[in-house]
């Protein structure tokens, strides 16, 4: 028996580069080897305010995005966190075992809630969803990007926590992260992770960009104050640049950028980028065009997992002595 992968994106705004090389490059990459399900993970957005037609709109297109970055719906679930009741159920009987302080240091609800007026419940409640997410599926292996390690570590204590009082429930999961490409920072502010909730139209390439708004964007961004690339002394602008074409390029190294013009290298980065989402964009294209055939991946990706996560609840309630 294959080995469960379970890894989700949150339809919140527009897919970027981030995304694309920390996990869904990845994910394309091993589905062969593993039993995969890539969720579209709504009920995660909604811990900020999204506009509901917009969401509603988001979640179609990240499905079809999944498809265009190589996700073979044959041989992957692609599913909506929504539709399967079991993910908001198994949340709380784990928010029941974990304790306050564990979520309150994590530090995404810290900078998320920075930037929030009022911050909901739901904000807190995060990384319990997402521990519910895996252990329902009982998913050996969760790619995600580096941003997302320290909630992997929660989603452990969590699932050890559950097992040592009420007894061998769930399958503890091990992280799997890319090498190359794990954490993408903005192009305006290379020390901030590049983000699909963060402002600013200099900040993220989106796997949707055209051509000449990727260059532009490129050419844009944040650099250092010397007159051509260093690759021993380079700034976190050019270094982040660099992982970027080398994720997209893996002929790009160091040697190759060393001593060039920032105009020359920015045009180098832009050319692997543009290379690597062509044919990304062409897929999609292709895949929205018949909107029937996204719902019906959408629909067949629920089906195949849902006997999965209804045992996992059941087996959850007995261990608790809930009514089943
Ligand atoms: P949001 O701002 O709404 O949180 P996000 O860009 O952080 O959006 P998520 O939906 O939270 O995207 O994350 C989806 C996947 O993409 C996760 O596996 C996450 O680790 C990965 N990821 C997100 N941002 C980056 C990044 N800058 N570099 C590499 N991987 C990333
Ligand atoms: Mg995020």
């Amino acid at each position: 028996m294959k080995a469960r992968v379970f890894s989700g994106v949150q339809p919140s705004g527009q897919l970027h580069i981030g995304n694309y090389l920390g996990a869904l490059k990845n994910w394309a990459e091993i589905q062969s080897r593993y039993e995969s399900i890539f969720c579209i993970v709504d009920l995660h957005a909604v811990t900020v305010y999204q506009k509901p037609e917009e969401l509603a709109a988001k979640i179609r297109e990240t499905a079809a995005l999944f498809i265009a970055a190589g996700i073979d719906p044959a041989q992957s679930s692609i599913v909506v966190q929504s539709s399967i009741p079991g993910h908001a159920e198994l949340a709380w009987m784990l928010s029941c075992v974990t304790p306050l302080g564990w979520l309150s240091r994590m530090t995404q609800f810290k900078a998320k809630a920075e930037k929030q007026e009022t911050v909901g419940d739901g904000l807190l409640q995060y990384p319990v969803l997402m521990t519910a997410d895996i252990l329902l599926y009982q998913a050996a292996i969760v790619p995600v990007g580096d941003d997302q390690s320290q909630h992997l570590e929660l989603a452990r204590d969590i699932a050890h926590r559950f097992n040592s009082l009420y007894g061998e429930t769930f399958v503890m999961p091990a992280t799997h992260l890319p090498t190359v490409g794990a954490r993408i920072m903005g192009l305006d502010d290379p020390t901030q992770k590049m983000s699909k909730s963060a402002s600013g139209s200099g900040h993220a390439i989106a796997l949707l960009d055209e051509p000449k708004v990727i260059r532009k964007k490129i050419a844009r961004a944040t650099t250092d104050s010397q007159p051509a690339v260093d690759p021993e002394t380079m700034g976190p602008g050019i270094a982040n640049l660099l992982s970027i074409a080398q994720a997209c390029e893996s002929s790009i190294s160091k040697e190759t950028i060393a001593g060039m013009r920032y105009g020359d290298f920015k045009k180098l980065v832009a050319d692997a980028v543009i290379a690597r989402l062509e044919p990304i964009q062409q897929r999609y294209r292709e895949a929205t065009r018949d909107p029937v055939y996204i719902e019906s991946v959408l629909q067949e990706g629920r089906s195949r997992i849902l006997p999965t996560a209804e045992d996992t609840i059941q087996k959850t309630k007995r261990a608790m002595g809930l009514y089943t």
